[in-house]
């Protein structure tokens, strides 16, 4: 699904990504560790589009996608979701979903038209999948933090994606929320089959359900492996576990 080698970017001479190399299989639950600032963010930016790599290669279903904008990568098939939720905060929990969805299906020249119609059901049927239901003529801006970020993961299901990429998706959640976000995450690669690219400070959520972990530090990848690997992994546990199990 995505395959990333010795991936490079520079911020006015500063190396935020160094040497990045990542392999994620279809179905699989990946996640990427390292402490604030090893360049997860911007990892991610790398792989979808916002930002150019200045060397390596990001191959997506086997295709070179350096150079393609977001929304290009978008219509292949990868959405992403940002540390820093991105929602119309005026509209509805309902209308941030269907114009996802509607976007998809190229109609964003005029909402009103029947395009609308059929954006109902697809849009009614993630709010279901995503617990939303319930809230769905809740104006956005004023949903607690945790519900926001499940939203956020709602509208990224509106482009119909196959692999999804979530930047710190339990960031500031209370423990319940953050529960209820990673039985969301297991649902959406279980059920719907989902490919799962995510970031995430909390080592121990990470080891918990992951089917791989990525390590990043100081921009460079450390290793990546299956949980017991990298748990067992010496200089992981060294650089970044502080020798702790
Ligand atoms: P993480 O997500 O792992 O916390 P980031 O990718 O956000 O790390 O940042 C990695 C490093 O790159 C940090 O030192 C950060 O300050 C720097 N950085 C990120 N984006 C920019 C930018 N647009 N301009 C300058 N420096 C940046
Ligand atoms: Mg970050």
């Amino acid at each position: 699904m995505l395959q990333i080698k010795s991936l490079r970017k520079s911020f006015d001479g500063f190396q935020a990504v160094k040497d990045a190399n990542l392999s994620v299989n279809q179905g699989e639950v990946v996640a990427v560790i390292g402490p604030n600032g090893a360049g997860k963010t911007t990892l991610f930016n790398l792989v979808s589009g916002q930002l150019r790599p200045d060397a390596g290669s990001v191959l997506f279903k086997g295709e070179d996608i350096r150079g393609l904008s977001p929304y290009q990568l978008c219509r292949k098939g990868m959405s992403r979701s940002f540390q820093i939720v991105k929602i119309f905060s005026r509209m509805s929990v309902f209308e941030n979903v269907q114009t996802a969805v509607i976007s998809r299906m190229g109609k964003t020249s005029n909402f009103f038209t029947p395009a609308g119609g059929i954006a109902v059901k697809e849009t009614e049927r993630i709010l279901e999948a995503m617990g939303l239901s319930g809230k769905r003529d809740r104006i956005c801006g004023l949903l607690s933090h945790g519900d926001q970020k499940v939203l956020e993961m709602a509208i990224s299901l509106g482009s119909d994606p196959q692999l999804l990429i979530l930047d710190e998706p339990t960031a500031g959640m209370s423990s319940e929320e953050t529960a209820t976000t990673i039985d969301l995450m297991k649902r959406l690669s279980g059920e719907m089959g989902l490919t799962i690219l995510f970031c995430e400070h909390d080592v121990e959520l990470v080891f918990s359900f992951s089917d791989r972990i990525m390590v990043m530090q100081q921009g460079s990848t450390i290793i990546q492996g299956t949980p017991d690997q990298v748990r067992n992994d010496p200089q992981v546990k060294k650089a970044y576990l502080g020798g702790h199990d």
